[in-house]
């Protein structure tokens, strides 16, 4: 037998445990030392009552044979779909339920969507990069170009008409830059996927963390249903990330290649996935009515707070980042030219905080650093007391 040798041309991601080490190795020397994480990626606040309270009733049907369920549709329930269709409605996007699709994920939709696609395709992405939309397509085989993420773009990459690619993936508010598309820079995205007869895969699994007046799905923007497939998730927007679910939304119109590409979708998700739980559609369907709308707003405000007091210590610290008003993340400029890793090792010894550097996020990322709001309220305070005292005596 033979396998697959893609595998050996993945990069190890050593990131978060290196992290891990380093943090580790610090507080065993330092037992009395309080180090605040502000690298989390996972959410901390737990899920809303209302979310709660349709998950048990959904465990109280399954104990019922009157009212017991098996085997899900593929697709997942009508009423689940139907009201995520309603959410679209809420900020002026008309999807149909019969073009979502739920999922556990938006990891496992975006990691298992090129099983629909050719390994013969030009992947972009843009750098710095989520490692899943990388990752994948390594494991498949594929040709991967990349588009620089920047200072001079303030981290939102555009096209490059001189280059081709197949297969685009956006990250739209992005992890883990936090910068967000405008429906201009959309829309040249859409026309460059349009000319190219491109697929754009497009993940706003934060749009909830939108704030400003920027497009919360690609479907905002006109061209978009002729390229793109979107992918969303409960994790950051309701506290899902230990429950698990998502969804994909695909126009019904949309093909390539004489496919189409909901059918092909579809016919995946058929053959290797069998569904979402019958408690957790209940709980996803109670996170889009009115209560739970209001009742996550609530976990979501808190952490926008948390993001607003990172955001406006580096405003006053004169620090160039992007994200925070948009995103739970804050991706921030290292201080006099310092690389990724040692302004890591600075804030964690001098500060006793930790974030995320960004070189793990690509080429791009060296010389920038993750910091995220997913924390408690005074931590992130105090963190941000610790920065700010840090860096003014460095300046
Ligand atoms: N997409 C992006 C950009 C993410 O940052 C994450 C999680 O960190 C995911 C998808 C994963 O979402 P899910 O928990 O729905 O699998």
């Amino acid at each position: 037998m033979k396998i697959n040798k893609n595998f050996d041309n993945l990069v190890p991601n050593y990131l978060f445990a290196e992290i891990a080490k380093r943090v580790n190795d610090y507080q065993a020397a330092n037992p009395e030392k309080d180090v605040i994480r502000l690298g989390i990626g996972d959410v901390t606040l737990p899920l809303a009552p209302v979310v709660v309270e349709a998950m048990k009733k959904g465990a109280d049907d399954l104990a019922a044979k009157e009212t017991f369920k098996g085997y899900p549709d593929y697709e997942g329930y009508a009423f689940v779909r139907e009201a995520i269709s309603d959410y679209y409605r809420s900020f002026g996007v008309e999807i149909a339920a019969d073009e979502i699709l739920i999922s556990d994920g938006a990891k496992s939709d975006c990691g298992n969507i090129g099983d629909i696609f050719d390994k013969d395709n030009v992947v972009l992405v843009t750098d710095p990069v989520y490692p899943v939309y990388v990752d994948s397509n390594i494991m498949a085989g594929r040709k991967i170009i990349y588009a620089d993420s920047n200072k001079d773009n303030h981290f939102n990459a555009m096209p490059d008409d001189s280059v081709h690619a197949d297969i685009i993936y956006l990250c739209s508010p992005n992890n883990p830059t936090g910068a967000a598309y405008t429906a201009e820079q959309l829309k040249v995205w859409i026309d460059y996927a349009n000319r190219n007869d491109a697929i754009i895969l497009y993940d706003c699994a934060y749009e909830a963390f939108i704030t400003e007046d920027l497009p919360r799905s690609i479907y905002a923007v006109e061209g978009a249903r002729s390229c793109a497939i979107e992918f969303c998730s409960l994790s950051k927007t309701a506290g899902f990330t230990g429950t698990r679910c998502g969804y994909t939304v695909i126009p019904k119109e949309l093909e390539r290649d004489g496919h189409n590409l909901y059918k092909t979708w579809y016919r995946r998700q058929a053959t290797k996935f069998n569904g979402v739980s019958w408690p957790v559609q209940c709980a996803a369907a109670a996170v889009f009515s009115e209560e739970g709308q209001k009742q996550i707003k609530v976990n979501l405000e808190y952490y926008k707070e948390n993001a607003r007091t990172i955001a406006s210590a580096l405003d006053e610290l004169g620090i160039y980042y992007t994200g925070g008003k948009n995103s739970p993340y804050i991706w921030l400029e290292c201080p006099n030219g310092m690389k990724s890793w040692d302004f890591f090792d600075l804030l964690l010894n001098e500060a006793n905080v930790v974030g995320t550097p960004g070189a793990g996020f690509g080429k791009n990322g060296e010389g920038f650093f993750r910091l995220t709001s997913f924390g408690d309220k005074e931590k992130t305070k105090e963190a941000v007391e610790r920065l700010k005292k840090l860096l003014s005596s460095s300046k």
